[in-house]
């Protein structure tokens, strides 16, 4: 089992079967047992149905829902091979962001494929195999609260739970102001990049602010934003960095240069919700 830093809320999660609570109005945080049993943890076995190269160097994979699978949009599941052909020191579990919306018909993850034993065996693994999925895990998730906008300040691969949580306020019409801006080096590592362009311009409460990082090394044309985010490319579109609930996912060092962002465009720490993708 691999617990680290971020490893130690889910062992809580687990072991208390519980997890952070906000009251309306995000004025109140704690920890109270859960009253939601269609979204508790449990385990599953779930198939392998297909896989798809979703950006260069990145897979998605899709799973079989089972019926009793529920979840809200933004968890994610600890992913469990089962007597994989191959392991390493790091063992055979994964957590991923579950990056299908709940309204989906399969489950999915992506992720960016490293040459690494685990993600050798999902790369190759037979169409139909099963792994267990340990699910549903964590709290970020969209706040209640839809007088408050949200801003989604992602790069790369952290973009999965964003997927989830904007493609589901859309499906259930939420009212929430919805602002992503999603970083990557260049459109062809952009993962999910055309499904939500297309979700922008369908949505009137969604707004895409994609930016490339290494425009000089890329091989489509880009016309957006270049250069990372940073508080003149959030002043261009977010008016009052006071006023929304900021969500931060992804590899550590990402999350640490956007929490100390958020910090500088005066965001209060109350409004920051974290997603570290530990491991990266
Ligand atoms: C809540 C949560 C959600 C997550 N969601 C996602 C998700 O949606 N998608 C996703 O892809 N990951 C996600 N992760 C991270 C995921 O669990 C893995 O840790 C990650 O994908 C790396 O796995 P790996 O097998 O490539 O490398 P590991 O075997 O886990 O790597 C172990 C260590 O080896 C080093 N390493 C390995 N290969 C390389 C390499 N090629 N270059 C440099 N260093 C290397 C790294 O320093 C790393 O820390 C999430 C993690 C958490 C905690």
């Amino acid at each position: 089992m691999r617990y680290n830093v971020s490893h130690t809320s889910i062992a809580l999660e687990r072991a208390l079967n519980c997890e952070p609570w906000y009251m309306p109005g995000d004025g109140f945080a704690g920890r109270i047992f859960r009253a939601d049993a269609a979204t508790s943890m449990n385990t599953y076995e779930v198939k392998l149905v297909r896989r798809d190269e979703i950006a260069e160097g990145t897979m998605a994979f899709y799973f079989e829902k089972p019926a009793s699978f529920s979840y809200r949009a933004g968890q994610y599941a600890e992913v469990t091979l089962i007597d994989p052909p191959e392991s390493d020191a790091e063992g055979p579990n994964r957590a991923f962001s579950i990056a299908a919306a709940p309204h989906e018909s399969e489950l999915m993850i992506a992720s960016r494929m490293r040459d690494t034993a685990f993600k050798r065996v999902l790369r190759t693994m037979p169409l139909g195999t099963a792994v267990r999925w340990e699910a549903p895990i964590g709290s970020f998730t969209l706040h209640t609260d839809a007088a408050k906008p949200a801003v989604f300040l992602m790069g790369g691969i952290g973009v999965t739970p964003a997927r989830a949580m904007i493609l589901d306020a859309i499906e259930r019409k939420l009212p929430h102001s919805l602002t992503l801006f999603y970083s990557n080096r260049r459109p062809e590592d952009a993962a999910f990049l055309a499904e939500l362009q297309r979700a922008e311009s369908q949505s009137p409460t969604f707004k895409l602010v994609a930016t490339m990082t290494d425009m000089a090394g890329a091989k489509q044309p880009w016309s957006g934003e270049t250069g990372y985010i940073d508080t003149a490319m959030v002043q261009r579109h977010v008016a009052d960095p006071t006023a929304p609930i900021w969500y931060l996912a992804g590899p550590a060092a990402m999350v640490g240069a956007m929490r100390a962002l958020a910090a500088k465009l005066g965001v209060n720490e109350d409004n920051i919700r974290t997603e570290e993708f530990s491991g990266y």
